[in-house]
């Protein structure tokens, strides 16, 4: 666990001299060039305080968003296959003590009726997030889901790329989960503190903080190529969580020559029956929250931010133009939830994709890179070269047309054509031509162009 290094981030967020606003603006006209931060150097600007400099922090994050991924935001939907767990995290309202929470676990027969209800929509990108447990939970089970969901078609759509989120596996399990065809492999450390994290985690399989720690690596050694880091924000200071997960970008990227393909911002909500020791004393208000996913877009540009759905629209739009390059929608759909929380962005997909489109974004269905080989190093020697973008622009275009002619609402229709009339309008490099030729055959009626 040497790598978290645990009283070097202390010293970094505690040096007085990392306060100083023009070395925090210096780093921030260094970052501009897309290459990436040293902790050091996101120490500094994790503390920067002034209006001003923060203005010039969100401006180069968005600058840094644009300058690698375009104007496309990829959406995905979350499906949770059970909420049973032999995990007893504090602030988790699935924790296995929590005796007033009526467990439910989906059948694979729920499962495809919940797939096609995402397909109907004209979703393309899965989330598979399960807790821990031995049976519902299974790799087995998980296999047996991300068939099933590879399975449904409805007229021409279906869902062309499963993620999971799930606990850690061993590596000989992590090889059989690779043969199922996902495409990233997330699971966040919730905190790098370690005595915070043994006090969040008292018991069950989670209590082990090297083992999660350590799930990059078997995942890698197993032949995953992408996978997505993450900390429950609010567990402790955000500078030392966000500091954490730099740490353990830097170290995948050091010694696997390749960072993580996301890093998840879940930022924490009072839990059902939270457990009475756990207050969260270091809540991150919306100022911090927007800061530290600036700093984490300009540390590691060439990885996806990712944003679920946990956070409301109004201050969702905000990180957007902050470094958010995924988000998750459709929460209305989840079957197995049952009550809906009155938190969060509750918006069907067709309002997100609406207000994206009025907002200048892309809205991308594309799931080109798994199915194209682009994954691990090939992935990452494109995006840090800043040459991923040409392909998430044709890609996008290509499926948001596809979205606009199967599945949106007329409204949503017209600003759509409006939006890449206008982007193809103003582009004049020599791919043109090939968006042009991709938009062309998705509306002779092929589907899933992308190169
Ligand atoms: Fe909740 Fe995940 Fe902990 Fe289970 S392992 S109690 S689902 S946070
Ligand atoms: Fe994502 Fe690759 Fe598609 Fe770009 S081209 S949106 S990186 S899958």
């Amino acid at each position: 666990m040497e790598f978290i290094n645990e009283a070097f981030i202390h010293s970094l967020m505690n040096d007085s001299s990392l306060r100083n606003g023009s070395l925090q603006l210096d780093i921030i006209g260094k970052a501009k060039e897309a290459k990436g931060l040293s902790l050091k150097d996101s120490a500094a600007l994790l503390n920067v305080t002034s209006r001003d400099i923060l203005e010039e922090l969100f401006n180069a994050a968005k600058e840094v968003k644009e300058k690698i991924f375009g104007k496309r935001l990829v959406v995905f939907a979350p499906l949770y296959i059970t909420n049973s767990c032999v995990n007893n995290c504090l602030y988790c309202t699935f924790r296995r003590d929590n005796k007033d929470l009526k467990r439910k676990s989906l059948t694979l027969e729920e499962i495809e009726e919940e797939t096609c209800l995402m397909v109907q929509q004209g979703q393309k990108r899965l989330l598979l997030v399960a807790g821990e447990h031995p049976k519902n939970a299974a790799l087995e089970f998980i296999g047996k889901a991300v068939e099933k969901i590879y399975s449904v078609k409805v007229n021409e759509g279906n869902i062309r790329r499963v993620d999971l989120n799930s606990a850690p596996m061993s590596v000989s399990n992590f090889k059989t989960l690779k043969n199922f065809g996902i495409g990233t492999y997330h699971c966040f450390q919730e905190t790098y503190d370690y005595n915070t994290y043994s006090l969040m985690h008292p018991d069950g399989p989670k209590s082990d903080y090297a083992w999660r720690l350590y799930a990059m690596d078997r995942a890698l050694q197993a032949g995953i190529e992408d996978v997505g880091i993450g900390s429950l924000f609010g567990l402790t200071d955000y500078r030392f969580e966000a500091l954490g997960l730099l740490s353990h970008a830097l170290n995948l990227d050091e010694r696997y020559g390749l960072g993580p393909h996301t890093i998840s911002v879940p930022r924490i909500l009072p839990a059902l029956n939270a457990q009475p020791e756990f207050n969260s004393p270091h809540a991150v208000d919306d100022a911090a929250f927007k800061k530290l996913v600036a700093v984490l877009r300009l540390a590691v540009p060439y990885t996806g931010i990712l944003l679920s759905t946990r956070e409301n629209a109004e201050f969702r739009r905000e990180l957007l133009n902050v470094g958010v390059s995924q988000i998750g929608t459709g929460s209305r759909t989840s079957l197995y939830t049952g009550q809906i929380s009155a938190e969060g962005d509750q918006r069907s997909l067709d309002e997100v994709v609406m207000d994206l489109l009025k907002l200048g974004f892309l809205p991308s269905f594309c799931t080109a890179c798994c199915r194209s080989e682009r994954t691990g190093d090939r992935f990452m020697e494109l995006a840090k070269a800043g040459s991923i973008g040409r392909l998430c622009l044709s890609n996008s275009v290509s499926s948001l047309k596809e979205y606009l002619l199967d599945y949106a609402s007329e409204k949503t229709k017209l600003a759509g054509e409006d939006l890449l009339n206008a982007r193809l309008g103003a582009e004049n490099s020599g791919f043109l031509s090939e968006v042009i030729k991709m938009l062309e055959r998705v509306t002779d009626g092929e589907r899933d162009v992308y190169v």
